[in-house]
């Protein structure tokens, strides 16, 4: 049975009857991966993306760590991002336009999660899961930890998780940036304007209101707009419980060479890799409110992030913070895991939010998963109804246990 009751476009195999009124609120990661994939799918639909800011300036997928792991504690994360890898890995070719072939600078250096005493277990169950879903993961004790990467402090650990390939970093604007070209080469259009209002009726949204008067008419919108998402929610009396939460990336530079480094997850929740010739790191604040302003907490380093990061990898005692950044994670606070597709009232409206800190590494699958929604109104290629509102509305998480800073 379709996911989404709403008729889909290419019910009879053909996609010319509705396929032109496709509407896409966002332009960041989710919403240019969704118009790629919805040109691959159906190339005669005419997809509109609305985007207020092409500069980019506060969306997410331009402030992102850009970081892919396969170690979740959900085996739905784990597949999304096996499949993922294997996009980013292809991105060159899937996004090129003629010679021209984007660069994600793509570094496959792992993740290694680390463990005291009191989360081991939890580290060996998390790893059972993965071993299962046939991720490329390992544990490794003490010993094996001093003896690979000489620079941590192993004192207070008792075991770590390290991925031996499908991790690592790549650049998130870059591949944003290949997703929209390519987009607006196979027919999107992007406008620049603001949603102010939809209009719902008869269980669909049939009027999408832009901040200069103009309306457009589409049989399906998508709600891409990142942390802001709840917001276009509210505006179909939609409850999403998504909600926009500050992270600071600090950028530090350390006189002394470490090599290999992967991303590492530290047990006090810091998280640090390179970046070039420095490093990049954050941790996950306390008690941040709704929509902070996007400046970056300076304080917060030297009170907080600076002693854990001396503490576990003693270089870092002569590092010097050299800038930060901040952004927003869209986070969904009923069960910290994406929401994709539509919701029982209404219909014709599809969601791609809540990614609470892992959207853009799930962009490249989650704009397929939902494009197949609607244009055969199934997913085709991965089952993703785990992730589905139904979830929410019938208040049944699924909650993902390995959310980084
Ligand atoms: C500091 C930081 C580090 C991160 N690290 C990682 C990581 O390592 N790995 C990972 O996978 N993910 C990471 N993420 C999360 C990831 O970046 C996001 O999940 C992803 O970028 C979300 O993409 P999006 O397109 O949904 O949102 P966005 O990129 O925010 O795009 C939403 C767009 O919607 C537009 N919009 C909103 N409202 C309206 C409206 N009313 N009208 C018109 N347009 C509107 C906005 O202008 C915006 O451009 C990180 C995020 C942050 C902030």
């Amino acid at each position: 049975m379709p996911i989404s009751p709403w008729p889909s476009i290419c019910t009879s195999g053909t996609n010319s009857r509705v396929a032109e009124r496709i509407v896409v609120i966002g332009g960041g990661v989710m919403g240019s991966a969704l118009a790629y994939w919805l040109g691959r799918l159906a190339p005669a639909a005419a997809v509109t993306v609305v985007e207020r800011d092409p500069s980019y300036e506060f969306a997410s997928s331009a402030l992102s760590a850009a970081s892919i792991r396969q170690q979740f504690s959900t085996a739905v994360n784990i597949r999304i991002s096996q499949a993922s890898i294997e996009f980013l890995r292809r991105a060159a070719d899937e996004l090129a336009l003629g010679d021209e072939r984007p660069d994600i600078l793509l570094r496959e250096h792992g993740y290694l999660y680390l463990a005291q005493p009191a989360g081991a277990a939890a580290l060996v169950r998390a790893h059972a899961l993965q071993k299962a879903q046939h991720a490329d993961v390992a544990l490794m004790d003490v010993a094996a930890l001093a003896r690979n990467f000489s620079w941590l402090n192993t004192a207070d650990l008792s075991l770590g998780s390290l991925g031996l390939s499908g991790e690592g970093w790549f650049d998130g604007y870059a591949l944003l940036s290949a997703f929209a070209r390519k987009a607006r080469a196979q027919g999107a259009r992007y406008v620049k304007a603001e949603v102010t209002g939809l209009r719902v009726e008869n269980g669909g949204v049939t009027r999408i209101n832009l901040a200069d008067g103009t309306q457009l008419a589409c049989t399906h919108v998508v709600n891409a707009a990142g942390p802001w998402a709840r917001r276009i929610a509210a505006m179909a009396g939609v409850e999403l419980p998504v909600f926009a939460r500050r992270r600071t990336v600090y950028v530090i530079a350390c006189p002394v060479p470490m090599t290999p480094f992967p991303l590492v997850v530290d047990p006090s929740g810091f998280w640090i890799r390179p970046e070039g010739a420095r490093f990049i790191a954050g941790f996950a604040p306390t008690d941040e409110p709704e929509e902070a302003p996007l400046q970056p907490d300076y304080g917060a380093f030297e009170s907080q992030l600076w002693p854990l990061l001396a503490h576990r990898i003693p270089a870092f005692e002569a590092a010097r913070l050299e800038r930060a950044w901040a952004g927003y994670f869209e986070m969904n606070e009923f069960d910290q895991n994406g929401i994709i597709g539509a919701h029982s009232t209404v219909r014709n409206m599809l969601f791609m939010n809540g990614f609470s800190g892992h959207g853009m590494q799930q962009a490249p699958v989650v704009g397929r998963a939902v494009a197949e929604l609607i244009v055969h109104g199934r997913f085709d290629t991965l089952g993703l109804s785990e992730l589905s509102f139904a979830r929410i509305e019938a208040n049944r998480p699924l909650l993902e246990e390995n959310v980084i800073g």
